[in-house]
């Protein structure tokens, strides 16, 4: 018997971007034939998606291009975690959120509202945050909650490397797989996260005209999971702790189960070919510890530590992401490049490209996010050079349609 497929979408990439797009296209479907794959070269939440802080807020990316989509993902949020039973299922909560000032020589100001930090080291705080304006989620159960709803709903999921793309004529029309398939698709959503850059290329070197296209890459950051023997108040705080010499910028996060989970220490370590090859600088890691012990001797200085990790976030030319159809292409969008807040932007982005791909224009978000260039940095058009002109010809772009 052979199956009855309208239209072959395929997701490349299974961290909370693809997997968000699975989740939304199979929501607003309403095509029994339509086929949804995503495509994970290791596996679902493996790199930074099950790796992040989790923190969600409502209004940090005000003033950028991502203001509208991050409050209206921050809403959405909201929503999906009463759909999802997100209490249950991947621990999100609302949270109250400081920035903490602490040094070792600290003169002791009023304790702060939590009762795992030190007064005596810390200088000043300040609500940055109330349960209004930020909350939290743990971002390997929520991924791994979406691709569940996804799969309930009919999508599959591939574990293999993405080597290539075929095309016929300008249109994409397959994926070739590390293990010698080549799947056939109508659309692809390149939802690679630092990975993105290789995708990229291939839609340049396809295409045989000098486009140009940002590149994404990865900045590496590294984090410990620790679990506290007593429970601890659910305050978010990011902390600018002077260590005489050196600053650090610690965040912790409390979670509702109990364990800790505290980031910092960026750095430039090169991409590894996948995230099964992550290794965390071991001065990194010390350096984290050393760091909460100094903020939380008593408390969160000797809980055991339970995951010491490091991961790449995607961070595209301009720190913006990309989102939205390619030009050139027939049926190829990009999800990518998302910086420090995939894990917010995770459910509007999903909801407009789903919104996108299926019904060509996305009506969640009002504000015009645009593909953007390593020469311009535009984001009011897309730019190509022409080889035949020998200059950039502007495309006036459109990824987000006005509601
Ligand atoms: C330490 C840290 C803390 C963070 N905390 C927060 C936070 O609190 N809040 C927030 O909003 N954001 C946070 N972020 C940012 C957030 O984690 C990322 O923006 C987000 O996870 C990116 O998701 P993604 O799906 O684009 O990429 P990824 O999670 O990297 O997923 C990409 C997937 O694509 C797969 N892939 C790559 N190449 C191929 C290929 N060729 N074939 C098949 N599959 C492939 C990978 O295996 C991977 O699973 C944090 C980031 C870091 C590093």
């Amino acid at each position: 018997m052979t199956e009855s497929v309208s239209r072959h979408i395929a997701i490349l990439g299974g961290g909370v971007i693809g997997s968000s797009i699975a989740y939304h296209i199979t929501l607003l479907n309403r095509d029994p034939n339509l086929k949804v794959t995503v495509i994970e070269q290791t596996a679902i939440a493996s790199a930074a998606s099950g790796r992040a802080g989790g923190f969600l807020s409502y209004d940090w990316c005000d003033g950028g291009p991502l203001q509208d989509l991050a409050r209206k993902s921050f809403k959405l949020h909201a929503e999906l975690a009463k759909t999802l039973n997100g209490k249950k299922r991947y621990d999100y909560r609302v949270v109250d959120t400081l920035s903490v000032t602490a040094s070792m020589k600290a003169v002791s100001v009023k304790a702060p509202p939590t009762d795992w930090l030190k007064s005596g080291v810390i200088t000043k705080y300040k609500q940055i945050g109330t349960t209004k304006t930020t909350a939290q989620l743990h971002p390997y159960k929520f991924t791994q909650t979406l691709i569940e709803e996804a799969e309930s709903r009919g999508a599959q999921v591939k574990i293999a490397r993405v080597e290539g793309l075929e095309f016929d004529a300008y249109k994409v029309s397959g994926v070739r797989l590390s293990t010698d398939e080549t799947i056939s698709v109508d659309t692809i959503i390149i939802a690679m996260g630092p990975w993105s850059g290789e995708a990229l290329s291939w839609l340049v070197k396809k295409s045989g005209r000098a486009y140009q296209l940002p590149d994404v890459s990865g900045q590496r950051a590294h984090s410990i999971v620790i679990r506290p023997s007593v429970p601890i108040s659910a305050h978010v705080c990011f902390v600018s702790l002077n260590l005489g010499r050196k600053f650090a910028e610690p965040e912790i996060y409390p979670r509702p189960d109990g364990e800790v989970y505290i980031s910092g220490e960026c750095d430039e370590s090169p991409l590894p070919p996948s995230a099964d090859q992550y290794v965390p600088n071991p001065t990194a890691i010390k350096n984290l510890k050393s760091n909460i012990n100094t903020l939380s001797p008593e408390i969160l200085g000797v809980a055991p530590v339970i995951k010491e990790s490091c991961c790449y976030m995607p961070i595209s030319d301009d720190d913006k992401p990309l989102i939205g159809k390619v030009p050139w292409l027939d049926g190829v969008y990009l999800a990518t490049g998302h910086s420090v807040w995939g894990i917010l932007n995770s459910s509007g982005t999903g909801r407009v490209i789903a919104e996108m791909v299926l019904e060509g224009q996305a009506k969640f978000a009002d504000q015009v996010l645009n593909l953007t260039t390593k020469e311009t940095f535009s984001r009011d058009f897309f730019f190509f050079f022409s080889k035949k002109e020998k200059a950039f010809t502007t495309i006036p772009y459109f990824i987000i349609d006005i509601k």
